[in-house]
């Protein structure tokens, strides 16, 4: 039975059209409140999925506090220029591997929490974010899904000018500033999705569309990413991948993200995160 994890008032939680089950209630115990810790089990989210229909909701996810579904991950990777017209727009060389950073899980934040900008070069990439629900270390292509618990939004905020400010690139804290890692609003479990390799990927901001686009159009897919990544260094659960950026970004044309601005990024399937953008101080520009 397919299911949607959400992590609502900092609590496990099942979401069922408008309303919410709190898991913690629902299992009688059996499932951590904690995300980190539920998600370690799928096989009991799948269980209580299907059980709903004899439980009262807990509450409307429109009167409640939807948090970060994977709130504090082990490790946190990012997939640079894994869509070909985003590489033409970064006028890059295609890779021949993908081209892996990261970014540190201190930075992720919830799908409708403000974004502190701290300088005017900061910008957006809608991703689709793959989460990990069994561990594995040189993981095979035909099994990489096996190990997929599911799947969610991710915003790859970027500071562009700590990211290009030297050569070799900065990708690593120019895309980990606090707050530049908004994930949500939920997990939902690769069953769902008639093809979980094939979803319209968009992000939107003050309400005008930047990034239309399909998963399908990766160079490297998740299979793929799972199996490189896991040949290196051992994938375990609550690991995420931020799976790259499809065109559109900001960078291209110097349109950065200011204060008030509204990014709005939505997955087919998944849902919307909402996430305003807030000015704050310059970081330290020239260090002393
Ligand atoms: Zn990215």
């Amino acid at each position: 039975m397919p299911f949607t994890f959400a992590n609502i008032n900092d609590r496990s939680s099942l979401v069922q059209g408008e309303a919410f089950f709190d898991l913690a209630t629902v299992s009688a115990g059996a499932v951590s409140t904690d995300a980190m810790e539920a998600i370690q089990n799928s096989d009991l989210l799948h269980h209580y999925a299907a059980q709903l229909g004899d439980y009262e909701p807990s509450g409307i996810i429109a009167e409640a506090d939807v948090c970060a579904p994977i709130p504090r991950p082990r490790n946190t990777f990012g997939v640079g220029l894994n869509y070909q017209l985003h590489v033409e727009e970064a006028a890059s060389k295609t890779p021949s591997t993908p081209m892996v950073f990261t970014k540190f899980p201190s930075c992720i934040s919830g799908p409708t929490d403000d974004v502190i900008l701290r300088s005017d070069e900061c910008d957006y990439e809608g991703e689709l974010l793959v989460v990990i629900g069994k561990d594995g270390k040189d993981i095979t292509k035909e099994e990489a899904w096996s190990h997929v618990i599911g799947l969610s939004v991710g915003q790859d905020f970027s500071d562009r000018g700590v990211q290009y400010k030297d050569q070799p690139a900065q990708f690593n804290l120019g895309k980990s500033f606090d707050t530049f890692g908004p994930i949500g609003p939920y997990l939902v479990s690769t069953d769902s999705f008639t093809d979980p390799s094939d979803l319209e990927i968009r992000t939107t901001v003050n309400g005008e569309v930047r990034q239309n686009d399909r998963t399908s159009n990766m160079i490297f897919d998740i299979p793929i990413l799972i199996s490189y990544i896991s040949s290196i260094t051992s994938l375990a659960a609550g690991d995420i991948i931020f799976s790259g950026t499809p065109e559109g970004v900001g960078f291209r044309n110097g349109s950065f993200l200011k204060d008030g601005d509204i990014v709005e990024t939505t997955i087919e399937g998944i849902g919307t995160m909402r996430n305003r953008c807030v000015r704050g101080a310059d970081y330290a520009t020239t260090p002393t």
